[in-house]
């Protein structure tokens, strides 16, 4: 998810692009300060709506090993180098349900959410404005539960329960669906959603010219 340029996270977002690049990486916690991750891990190619490949049905993980624990740090450096808050592995083409966030104003709290299930969520809702990694410059409101609780395994497989509320909550929500296969702009209304495609489409063939 990219935070909204107009609401809520708009002064850390500022910040963050206003920092240098390296001092993201090094400011892991120490679980990913391994060499891999030290190692400057490669990024990942994010895909772009539409390419169908977002649209894929995650698979559950079997065992949090060596071959997941690659892939994170590889996750997490591709959101902070793309200055997002979170980051699917649906949007680099990997169909597992493995999901990074960092919400953190310091760029600094990342959080591994592998196989996530959501336990609660609020009735109460709350339209905000939301971006994605995968739908550059396009910003819309979404109704989304204002709290709710995830169970999921962190990075080292260890089950944990999430709380989450406000910006977090969203975030979370927004990367789960991604799981699922959706992208945001299928909340918006399908006027929206062909706009927004054919100005993507365009985009990408000027980038190709
Ligand atoms: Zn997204």
């Amino acid at each position: 998810m990219r935070s909204s340029p107009v609401y809520g996270n708009d002064i850390a977002t500022c910040r963050l692009r206003a920092a240098p690049k390296v001092a993201k990486i090094t400011t892991l916690p120490a679980i990913l300060r391994c060499p891999a991750a030290m190692n400057n891990p490669e990024l990942l190619t994010i895909l772009r709506y539409p390419d169908p490949r977002l649209h894929k049905v995650a698979q559950p993980i079997a065992h949090v090993d060596d071959r997941v624990r690659a892939i994170i740090p590889r996750m997490l450096a591709t959101m902070y180098d793309a200055n997002g808050i979170g980051l699917a592995a649906t949007q680099v083409d990997i169909h597992e349900r493995l999901i990074v966030i960092d919400v953190s104003e310091e760029r600094d709290q990342p959080l591994v959410l592998i196989n996530p299930e959501l336990e609660w969520a609020s009735e109460e809702t709350r339209k905000g404005e939301e971006g994605c990694l995968s739908v550059p410059g396009i910003y819309d409101g979404v109704d989304r539960a204002v709290a709710v609780r995830v169970r999921a395994l962190d990075g080292d497989g260890k089950s944990r329960v999430i709380e989450a509320e406000g910006l977090l909550a969203v975030c979370i929500q927004h990367e789960m669906d991604h799981l699922m296969g959706k992208v945001f702009v299928e909340y918006l209304s399908p006027l929206k959603r062909n706009r927004i495609k054919t100005k993507l489409q365009k985009a990408e063939r000027a980038a190709h010219a």
